[in-house]
């Protein structure tokens, strides 16, 4: 993608009379942070729309922009402006689909890529359409409020924590014994025997040690612990407005700032998912070891921008839910299950909706759709497949559900 952006870079010095009020604007700018690696998951988002919107502008251009010709380049400004986006190849586009997948599934919503790039490429004339639904999607109507973790509680706790983030991303990747992991999978990938599976089952071990004993995970905990407690405080402070309960909420508080915040091994998972996709895909395009390992301190800010929202959708969202659940116990309510009810939330949250619970039970959540099988839930969306969800709890009275709609099970 920087290759196509310094070529239409080139193409632009090269004929000004021609492209001189081409790619003035926003493609300018995405050309920009292509080549610096600015790209954060709004951007990415972006780049994926429009590459997929515009892929008529470039399909009579042969092979990459660094090969495109006077012609192709300047035939209007489509071509130029498409470059400046990253566009050309089969690889950015796919590259740019399927992360804007993936920052989709951490914020809870619909994935707006298929699978296969062909059907993605037939869907390309709805791409903006849906780039339009997601920003005006609930988070800008007045129920959203009815929710206690807001979107920007979530951006200010990611912008604490996102330079630890990849700062951990990096030591990862400077250390020997993971430097050595790395090789071995970059050389076993692709062989029939078990050796890629072997050396990636060493990655993860030896990221799994380097974070639990990370002075910055313990950091990164600390500041989400902050954040979170502040979070159960106002949710509470909320809930006893609401239901305009007689309940003591300083023991609940202070029960709940011990709570165990379990997001290393995600972490590690993550992080490991995020160097096996790079080596694979390294090793397919012919890369050495060292190579790879360049393009995988590349991705150190990325992988810094997403895990760090992901981690504080997540810990803010499990504490106020268990914030909740706690108050549930001490008011002698259950709790019903409320998603956000737009076309982002996922299948299995769907089926929760409007389904409750005790307060010492726990939601049994079918997720066999996506291939994850029924898990168990204290606060929706707090097992794994359930990561990056949306939905809140609302606290009702014992009397006011129906025994159909109970979907708890004893711990
Ligand atoms: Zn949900």
């Amino acid at each position: 993608m920087v290759n196509a952006v310094e070529a239409a870079r080139e193409a632009s010095r090269e004929y000004p009379d021609a492209l001189g009020d081409c790619g003035t604007g926003v493609g300018r700018r995405r050309g920009g942070q292509i080549v610096n690696d600015e790209v954060g998951p709004d951007v990415v988002a972006e780049i994926a729309a429009y590459l997929t919107s515009h892929a008529e502008d470039v399909a009579d251009a042969d092979g990459p922009p660094t090969d495109w010709g006077e012609a192709v380049w300047t035939d209007g400004c489509g071509a130029v402006q498409y470059a400046l986006w990253g566009g050309g190849t089969d690889e950015a586009i796919r590259w740019a689909q399927s992360k804007a997948n993936e920052v989709a599934r951490a914020r809870d919503e619909a994935e707006p890529y298929e699978a296969a790039f062909a059907a993605s490429i037939a869907k390309a004339a709805d791409a903006d359409d849906e780039i339009e639904t997601e920003t005006s999607a609930l988070r800008n109507t007045d129920d959203w409020t009815a929710f206690d973790v807001q979107p920007s509680d979530i951006d200010t706790l990611a912008d604490e924590i996102r330079d630890d983030v990849a700062t951990i991303f990096e030591e990862v990747l400077d250390d020997d014994a993971i430097r050595r992991e790395i090789d071995a999978f970059a050389t076993a990938e692709g062989e029939p025997s078990s050796g890629a599976e072997k050396s990636l089952t060493g990655l993860s071990r030896r990221l799994r040690e380097i974070i639990s004993n990370a002075g910055l995970v313990e950091e990164i905990r600390e500041t989400v612990d902050d954040v979170a407690a502040g979070q159960i405080r106002d949710t509470l402070a909320g809930v006893v407005e609401e239901e305009d309960a007689d309940v003591d909420t300083d023991p609940i508080v202070e029960a709940l700032q011990d709570r165990e915040t379990a997001f290393a091994d995600d972490f590690a998972d993550r992080m490991s998912e995020e160097i096996r996709e790079t080596v694979a895909d390294g090793w397919q395009d012919g890369k050495n070891s060292f190579e790879i390992r360049e393009d995988l301190q590349a991705k150190a800010g990325e992988f810094g921008d997403w895990q760090a929202e992901r981690i504080a959708r997540q810990e803010l969202q499990v504490a106020t839910g268990e914030a909740r659940t706690e108050f549930a116990a001490e008011a002698g309510k259950v709790e019903v299950w409320n998603t956000a009810g737009d076309d982002r939330v996922r299948d299995a949250h769907s089926d929760m909706n409007g389904t409750w619970k005790r307060p010492s039970e726990r939601w049994e959540v079918d997720y066999s759709d996506a291939g994850r099988g029924v898990q168990l839930e204290k606060v929706p969306g707090d097992s794994e497949p359930g990561i990056g969800c949306r939905c809140v709890t609302l606290l009702v009275d014992p009397a006011e559900v129906a025994d159909a709609d109970h979907a708890g099970v004893a711990k």
